[in-house]
Formats: C-alpha cells, sequence, structure tokens
C-alpha cells in the first residue's frame, strides 16, 4: 500500500530541505507552494527560533569577553554585507581579485542575510523598481513590517532573481555559498561555541561558556545585525531628508548611517548606486566608505568608484519623495 503524505507532511519536508539546501527553491515548487505573497512560516521557522533563542542569556547570563565578541562579529559582518553584498556583489562599486572575493563573500554570508546572489539579486531588482509597482519592499507601497521583514518571509521570494545576476552566477564558489547558505552561518555559530567552551576550561576567570558566547556572539549579534541591516529597506524609505529629485522615496539618515556604518545615506544612493560611498558630503559620516579605502591602500580592493562632480551638485527639482502610486497599478 502507497503510503500517501498529507499536506502538512509534504511542506514539512519541503522545508526542512530548503532549510539546508536553498537551491531547492529554484526549482519547481511542489504543489500548495507556488510562489506568493503568503508568509512560509515553517520555511522562515529557523530566523524566528534565531530570535527566540536570544532569551537564552536570561539563562546564560553574560560577561564582557561575550559583549566584546557581539560587538566585534556585528561591525565586522555589517562592513561585510555593506561593503560586499551591497557595494560590491550588487553595484559593482569597487574590483577585487577572485579569492578577496570569495573571503568576502564567506564572511557576509556569515551574517545569516542568505547568499551573494539572493541578495545582490533582490537588491538590483529593488534598485529597477524602487517606491513603485514591482518593487518586492516599498516601505511606501506596503508598509513598515512587510518592507523590513514580511517580504523576505513570503514565498515569491525565496528564489535568487538569477536573471539579474548572472556576472556573479558565473563564479560556482558564489553558487555554492547562495545554495548552501544556512553552512557559514551554523559554522560560525558551532566555533563561538567551541571557542566559549575552550575558554571556559582555560580561561575561567573570564566566566564565559560555550552557550553565553554562542548566544551573545552568534545570536544577539545576528538579530541586531539583520534588523539594522533592513531598516534601509524600511526606515530609509520614509524618514530622513531628500538631496536629490530620485524617483523613489528614499532618505538620508544619519542615525541609520551609523547604525549601518554607512547606509543611510540613502538618497545619495538612490541617486547615484555606482559610487563606492554614500556619504557624499565631508560630514556624512560613512564608515564602510573609510575602510574600503584602507583596504584599496593595502591594495586588498581597487578602482573604487567616485561620483562625478555633476551627480553630486545635482539639486532637487522638488523638496518631496514621489506621490503615492495606487496598488491597484501594479
Ligand atoms: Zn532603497
Ligand atoms: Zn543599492
Amino acid at each position: 500500500m502507497e503510503l500517501i503524505p498529507d499536506r502538512r507532511l509534504r511542506a514539512l519536508r519541503t522545508a526542512l530541505r530548503f532549510w539546508f539546501d536553498a537551491g531547492a527553491a529554484g526549482s519547481a515548487p511542489p504543489a500548495g507552494l507556488e510562489p506568493s505573497r503568503r508568509i512560509d512560516w515553517l520555511r522562515v521557522a529557523p530566523f524566528v527560533a534565531l530570535h527566540l533563542t536570544c532569551l537564552a542569556a536570561f539563562w546564560t547570563g553574560t560577561s564582557s569577553v561575550a559583549i566584546a565578541i557581539a560587538a566585534a562579529l556585528y561591525a565586522l559582518r555589517m562592513f561585510a554585507i555593506t561593503a560586499f553584498y551591497h557595494r560590491y556583489c550588487s553595484h559593482r562599486a569597487f574590483a577585487v581579485s577572485r579569492t578577496v572575493q570569495f573571503l568576502f563573500a564567506l564572511l557576509a554570508a556569515s551574517a545569516g542575510q542568505r547568499g551573494p546572489l539572493w541578495w545582490a539579486s533582490h537588491h538590483r531588482h529593488h534598485h529597477l523598481h524602487a517606491d513603485r509597482p514591482g518593487d518586492a519592499h516599498s516601505a511606501h507601497l506596503d508598509g513598515f513590517l512587510w518592507s523590513h521583514v514580511g517580504w523576505f518571509m513570503a514565498r515569491e521570494n525565496f528564489a535568487a532573481r538569477r536573471e539579474l545576476v548572472a556576472d556573479l552566477a558565473r563564479y560556482p564558489e558564489l553558487r555554492f555559498l547562495d545554495r548552501f547558505d544556512v553552512l557559514v552561518p551554523l559554522g560560525l555559530a558551532a566555533l563561538l561555541y567551541a571557542v566559549g567552551e575552550l575558554l571556559a576550561v582555560h580561561a575561567p576567570d573570564l566566566s564565559v561558556t560555550g552557550p553565553q558566547l554562542l548566544v551573545w556572539g552568534f545570536c544577539i549579534s545576528t538579530v541586531a545585525l539583520c534588523h539594522a541591516t533592513f531598516t534601509i529597506n524600511s526606515l530609509a524609505h520614509r524618514f530622513g531628508t531628500r538631496r536629490y529629485a530620485t524617483t523613489d522615496n528614499s532618505r538620508n539618515n544619519l542615525w541609520l548611517a551609523l547604525l549601518t556604518l554607512g547606509e543611510g545615506w540613502h538618497n545619495n544612493h538612490h541617486h547615484f548606486p555606482g559610487s563606492a560611498r554614500q556619504g557624499f558630503r565631508w560630514y556624512e559620516l560613512d564608515f564602510t566608505y573609510y575602510l574600503l579605502r584602507i583596504l584599496a591602500h593595502l591594495r586588498l580592493v581597487s578602482n573604487l568608484r567616485d561620483v562625478p562632480a555633476t551627480v553630486l551638485d545635482a539639486r532637487p527639482a522638488r523638496p518631496a519623495g514621489p506621490s503615492r502610486p495606487s496598488k491597484e497599478a501594479a
């Protein structure tokens, strides 16, 4: 007798497969799981669990070492996301060797924001449709929650938009990181646990344990990193000032720039996305760009693209953002 699994069992099996093999999302989805705006809670259960695990800090306690490691991993991985997934992979704002490209990809992949092809392809798509019908995460059209977290939890956005990243998909190592996007974050989590256990044995005065380093260094640091990154899709299209009359609703926001090492100058960025720097004025802090300049000095990156003077001096034709298009137009 053939055992026919019920719909829930099939959905669970599919979710389990996608947790470990995101490339499976590129194949034809099973019946009932077709791309749609519906949030697939089973598929995103690890992301939800990551948030809940942060509560374990009440059980593990904390230490100055755990907080320092959490902060350092936040800053390092934020730099990898903004410099590499965003400015390099999405916009080709500078050049790197293939080895440096892979090392940056590895570091950015540890941020738990899926793989380089997925990240860059959805971001390129955002620039093509920003705040107009078709934009996958428009805060202007779909509100805060959808633009912050809803869009990437929906079935229609699980697969990379491969047609937009043919240049990146040429590299098998990037395709591997993209397909098995859970491997690097899991590896970092395991490494932190092991380091914490070693410190507990060999340096007990530090009051560090494996579970404590796992919770602070990975879970809390990664959750903070994710939500800081997501504010650029949600808050940076709602709150701040507009220097340039872009066709979207992007804003410049100092607080978001500080939180994301320079990504908060989002109106500047939408005005000229190909630039390696997003703080266009000397007083617009852009730590990612400063670090890229240091890496250029060390010859690890090259050809940092700048903003042409004519683009820099363009003035807005109108002070506010675009009028709100109707959803029906989609
Ligand atoms: Zn944007
Ligand atoms: Zn961009």
